[in-house]
């Protein structure tokens, strides 16, 4: 693969607010293009298979992964999530800055692969912040949410082992920073 500083990371627990970050970045610059990760769970409310992920099932993706088709891949509070390779090498080849937004297991095998990759780390402002913003988003069961909050006691202690380290105390100020950051690295 070249041009790998093109290639951002953006990881930190779930419910930190990656989702929403990557939304307003996509919106702002059109050189940006996020990857779409295949995930064996099942779909949320809305979510359109192809545009938020492509859903799989535990055999295809076990397929992919024999077939050496990611870039990385992870299992992450009972279901499986991976990048797919190709979509990825095509669009770093056409020049977009190409965004991850995954878990942190699947962040650290790309900066061990990849050390020119960019990688950035959000912070929630409190584990109890955090939590209070799982259960705002609505979209998990009890179970998952205790699974989740109990991965980001987990993740965040590896916050330092990124480039940068962001905590998400506002989503206007953290946009403007995580691109400012884009941009200064890929003018590097
Ligand atoms: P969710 O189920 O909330 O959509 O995603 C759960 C977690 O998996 C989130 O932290 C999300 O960033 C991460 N994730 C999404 N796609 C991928 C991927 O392709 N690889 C890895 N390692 N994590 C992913």
């Amino acid at each position: 693969m070249k041009n790998l500083n093109k290639l951002i990371i953006i990881t930190g627990p779930s419910g930190v607010g990656k989702g929403t970050i990557v939304k307003k970045l996509l919106d702002r610059d059109k050189d940006i293009w996020l990857s779409i990760s295949a995930t064996t769970r099942n779909p949320r409310m809305g979510e359109k298979d192809g545009k938020n992920y492509y859903f799989v099932s535990n055999e295809s993706f076990k397929e992919m992964i024999d077939k050496k088709e990611f870039l990385e891949w992870a299992k992450f509070s009972g279901n499986y999530y991976g990048t797919p390779l190709s979509k990825v090498n095509e669009k770093i080849e056409k020049g977009f800055i190409v965004l991850l937004e995954i878990e942190v297991e699947g962040a650290k095998q790309i900066k061990e692969k990849f050390p020119e990759a960019l990688s950035i780390f959000l912070l929630p402002p409190s584990k109890e912040e955090l939590e209070k913003r799982i259960r705002k988003r609505g979209t998990e069961k009890e179970e998952a949410i205790q699974k989740r909050l109990s991965r980001a006691n987990y993740e965040i202690p590896f916050s330092s082992k990124f480039d940068f380290a962001l905590t998400n105390h506002d989503i206007d100020e953290t946009v403007k920073a995580v691109f400012n950051i884009i941009k200064s690295g890929n003018s590097l």
